[in-house]
């Protein structure tokens, strides 16, 4: 009989689910195509006090490299799909592809997601994250989202999830199983050659071909990250495998043998010197799996 919970594997490991490729082995991993399935996975979860973590594409995550030991959910089949609606609704499943919901929506002459061209995620990690760029985010287009937890599953609107600054109430025990856009027709030539502008203003502007997790630290009011990192005189700075990008200091590169400590002592060495040099605290964008509770902020050293 099939398992409700959806396909489980045990001893999983995590590192090659994330972009950065750091971190150690979940207990489980369970695979979830339906509705049915992820709610089934979260009540088992509660019911025997395991702690779960959702993953999608892992592009922003570190996986401590102790691993996990709970219940990592990730969307796949059905939960990874991408289908028009009438005339201007985009579907996706959590699962998706940010990337393939992007370009499926400008084949369709729908506008307004091109700023996600180059986002590597799931649509469900963008919404729980509020991801954005070039001064839009999800929010601007989302309409409503399917959301599931232990006791089943709720389409709640945009305005129900606080969508703030790379933030939302989506809770860590909480899955954002489908979502949909509301897009605005346009001409597919301008739209194409809107997402090609973008795409090569990213390729001249980020690390390309290198392990990475996107920004590192949000931006502070006023101020970016990256530009602090960079006036402290950390770009290239290393700490064993990671290192300050020397193309954008707010990436962390992964190079041979970086673990998840080596990235997380790094992250403390940044924001110590960008506030030694009487900047801000910088706060962490980027999320990490803790090997008892499941996601949340990266464990970094306190800085008045
Ligand atoms: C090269 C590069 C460039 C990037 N550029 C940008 C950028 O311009 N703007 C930007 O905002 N981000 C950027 N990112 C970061 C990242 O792609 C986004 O934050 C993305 O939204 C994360 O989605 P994910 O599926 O990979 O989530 P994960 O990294 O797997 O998880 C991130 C968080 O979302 C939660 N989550 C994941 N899936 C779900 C779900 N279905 N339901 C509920 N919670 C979920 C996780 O539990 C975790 O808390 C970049 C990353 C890389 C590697």
């Amino acid at each position: 009989m099939p398992d409700p919970r959806g396909d489980i594997r045990h001893n999983a490991p995590l590192g090659p689910l994330t972009s950065i490729k750091v971190g150690g082995m979940a207990d489980a991993l369970a695979a979830c195509t339906s509705f049915d399935a992820v709610t089934g996975a979260l009540a088992w979860a509660r019911e025997h006090g395991a702690p779960v973590a959702v993953v999608g594409k892992g592009s922003n995550l570190i996986v401590d490299d102790a691993g996990f030991r709970g219940m990592v959910i990730r969307l796949t089949g059905r939960l990874a799909s991408i289908s028009v609606r009438g005339d201007r609704t985009l579907w996706c499943g959590g699962g998706a592809s940010l990337p393939r919901a992007v370009q499926r929506a400008a084949a369709a002459g729908l506008a307004g997601l091109e700023f996600g061209a180059s986002i590597p995620g799931t649509v469900g990690g963008a919404v729980a994250m509020n991801a954005g760029a070039y001064s839009s985010d999800l929010s601007h287009v989302l309409d409503w989202a399917v959301v599931c937890d232990a006791n089943g599953r709720q389409r709640v609107g945009r305005d129900d999830l606080a969508m703030g600054y790379r933030t939302t109430s989506v809770a860590g025990d909480q899955v954002v199983a489908a979502a949909g856009f509301a897009l605005e027709p346009g001409d597919p030539g301008r739209i194409r050659a809107r997402l090609d502008d973008l795409r090569a203003h990213r390729r001249a502007t980020q690390p390309q071909g290198v392990r990475t997790f996107g920004s590192v630290f949000t931006n502070p009011p006023g101020d970016s990250a990256g530009r602090l990192i960079e006036a402290a005189g950390l770009k290239g700075h290393a700490v064993g495998g990671a290192r300050i990008s020397p193309v954008h200091a707010n990436f962390i590169e992964a190079r041979s043998g970086a673990s998840a400590g080596d990235i997380i002592a790094l992250m403390d060495i940044a924001r110590r010197r960008v506030r030694d040099a009487g900047g801000p605290v910088l706060h962490a964008e980027v999320r990490y799996m803790h090997p008892e509770w499941g996601i949340g902020a990266p464990p970094l050293a306190e800085i008045a």
